[in-house]
């Protein structure tokens, strides 16, 4: 079978700063293993991305080691909203962590949220992770300011109840979900054991991925979180939240088709048309998939290209395999081996 290039609107790339976890060759060769063309890549960096210099620097860095065609976030801070705004062209959006982050990208001030509404360009995106209540006082901005927002990684009943509320009443709002949050719950996690289970949002209960499989038309994109840290950091002392996920999302939501859970063109919708459409993304001409959706096998970690060497799926039996991928007409990809060349992957904007 023959899919679209996918786009994965949500990645940590973790260059720089923590490159022994990713970086952007190993992250956007886990991309092409997954079928995924693009990669929007999130600001946590260290230095984090708030400022031209941070940016320009892992601009450079991405342009060099790029497999797949990408894209740079930018990290609002309580400050930087004038400074950042003529860098917005350049962006693939601005990201609002409003819950849950360390450092200067938390905006646990309201007042710093109006200001970056009203510097941000309404062309541009504008991205929150936001979880609870954050998800009411952030769609009440954006019905205020009637500006679009997206909102990352909705894992639980309550908020997707909240978004489809919205949508209704026509807010301007958008969201993604990821793959963890659809195929694992609070129940996996004595499997998992606790540290590598950490991730935030956290995995909900099994009635809020209910939720989630039930409200299926009002989840936007498909989106992985792919956030990679070794295993030493998840089984030792305070374990960091994420899991990688470009090399998984594909074949387990190939998997949840033939199982009937939705259809190929559910996936195609959320992990290419909705994403090109909501960050207004240039197309890749002569760009596919091939997919060997017979292939029945086991996830192994063993066999990925992420830096980080695990995965929460470990032994789960998947159907689907990405068989081979061309980008802009090149072969990339091909039976596990990834043929394209470092920086053959195009900066999106
Ligand atoms: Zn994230």
């Amino acid at each position: 079978m023959k899919l679209p290039g996918l786009t994965d609107i949500h990645v940590h790339l973790r260059e720089p700063g923590a490159t022994h976890k990713e970086d952007f060759a190993t992250g956007t060769a886990a991309a092409l293993a997954g079928g995924v063309t693009t990669v929007l890549a999130m600001p946590n960096t260290q230095p984090p991305l708030v400022d031209r210099a941070a940016f320009e620097r892992a601009k450079r860095v991405a342009e060099e080691k790029a497999y797949c065609d990408y894209g740079l976030y930018l990290g609002a801070t309580l400050a930087n909203a004038p400074a950042i705004q003529a860098l917005a062209p350049q962006a693939a959006g601005l990201k609002l962590y409003l819950n849950a982050t360390y450092g200067p990208l938390l905006l646990d001030d309201m007042s710093a949220w109006t200001t970056h509404l009203e510097h941000w360009p309404r062309s541009r995106p504008i991205v929150a992770h936001a979880e609870g209540k954050t998800v009411a006082a952030l769609l009440f901005f954006a019905a205020l300011y009637n500006r679009p927002v997206h909102i990352c990684h909705v894992s639980r009943r309550e908020e997707i109840l909240l978004i489809k509320a919205a949508k209704e009443k026509g807010y301007p709002v958008t969201c993604e979900v990821t793959p963890h949050h659809l195929f694992l719950s609070t129940a996996d996690i004595p499997a998992l054991g606790a540290g590598r289970a950490e991730v935030r949002p956290r995995l909900a209960s099994p009635e809020d991925v209910q939720a989630l499989w039930k409200n299926l038309e009002v989840i936007d994109c498909f989106a992985t979180d792919h956030a990679p840290h070794t295993l030493a950091e998840k089984d030792g002392e305070n374990p960091p939240s994420g899991f990688p996920g470009l090399e998984t999302a594909l074949p387990l939501l190939l998997t949840a088709a033939h199982e009937g859970r939705l259809t190929v063109e559910d996936i195609v919708q959320r992990m290419h048309t909705n994403p090109r459409r909501i960050f207004g993304l240039p197309e890749q001409p002569e760009t596919w998939v091939e997919v060997d959706v017979e292939d029945e096998y086991p996830v192994r970690a063993s066999a990925t290209h992420s830096k980080c060497r695990w995965t929460p799926f470990e032994g789960r039996r998947v159907r689907g395999r990405v068989a081979r991928v061309v980008l802009r007409g090149r072969e990339v990809y091909r039976a596990g081996r990834v043929l394209a060349s470092p920086g053959f992957g195009k900066n999106i904007r």
